[in-house]
């Protein structure tokens, strides 16, 4: 299947993708060759909207599994996107990239509140921004964060980096004869509970129509070449099959 290419995306990058292989928190090293990738895609004259998860350093979840209260655990989770967000506008700004961070969770002393048509003035300038701190609610995760960005920045698609190269019928990194597809339908996806994204950003996707691309962030130059439409991706989107 030949992928359409598109103008406006928003990536979305687990907190996982900017650690390594450290076990826990921000790997500088790797922030950079992440940053390396964004720049590739960014010169290449697409205009981008990043939002980055925060599992490197905490998630609600986890600490809810532990005994805590878990709106008080995700508000903590949020504030890690705010601190992945700010390593990667460094690495961008040392690459020569103008990036804004706007967080969903104001502070102003270290990053813009979310403002579209801020946002949107930034994108024409060039700038790659930033959406921190999720949906800034509890209850939520940073891929329903990256499906309301993308809806409201008017993405063409949602790029979601993984550590695989697509969608799957099973586990790749279990079952040895797991099926890859090359396109897959939102209705499939949430029907057979496939790994893509929490179902409320799968379905906050297929409402608005915003294909989401499955790839593998930690293949180097393979953002830009999925963007090109070249390389393995999944495909997810309205067409049934
Ligand atoms: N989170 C939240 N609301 C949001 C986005 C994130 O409460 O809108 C919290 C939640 O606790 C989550 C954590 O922030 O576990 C980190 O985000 P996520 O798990 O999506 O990160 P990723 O798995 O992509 O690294």
């Amino acid at each position: 299947m030949t992928r359409p290419t598109y103008r406006r995306i928003l990536l979305k990058l687990s907190g996982e993708a900017l650690m390594g292989a450290t076990p826990f928190g921000i790997d500088p090293d790797t922030v950079a060759s992440m940053a390396a990738e964004v720049k590739a895609a960014k010169d290449s004259g697409f205009e981008l909207c990043l939002v980055i998860g925060g599992g490197n350093i905490f998630r609600g979840m986890a600490g809810a599994a532990k005994g805590m209260d878990r709106a008080q655990a995700d508000y903590m989770g949020m504030l890690a996107t705010v601190m992945n967000a700010l390593a990667m506008q460094n690495a961008l700004e040392q690459l020569g990239v103008p990036t804004r961070v706007q967080s969903a969770i104001q502070m102003d002393q270290v990053c813009e509140p979310v403002i579209r048509r801020r946002a949107e003035r930034h994108l024409e300038k060039g700038r790659v921004v930033i959406f921190a701190a999720g949906v800034g609610a509890p209850y939520f995760t940073t891929d329903s964060g990256a499906a309301l960005r993308a809806a409201e920045m008017k993405c063409d698609a949602l790029f979601k980096g993984t550590s695989v190269d697509g969608v799957y019928n099973a586990d790749p990194k279990k079952v040895t004869d797991a099926k890859r597809y090359d396109h897959v339908s939102f209705n499939k996806v949430l029907a057979d509970d496939l790994k893509v994204m929490d179902a409320s950003a799968v379905a906050l996707c297929r409402d608005n129509n915003i294909p989401i691309v499955v790839f593998n962030i930690r293949e180097p130059g393979n953002l830009a070449r999925v963007l090109s439409g070249e390389g393995d991706a999944t495909v997810v989107s309205n067409q049934e099959d």
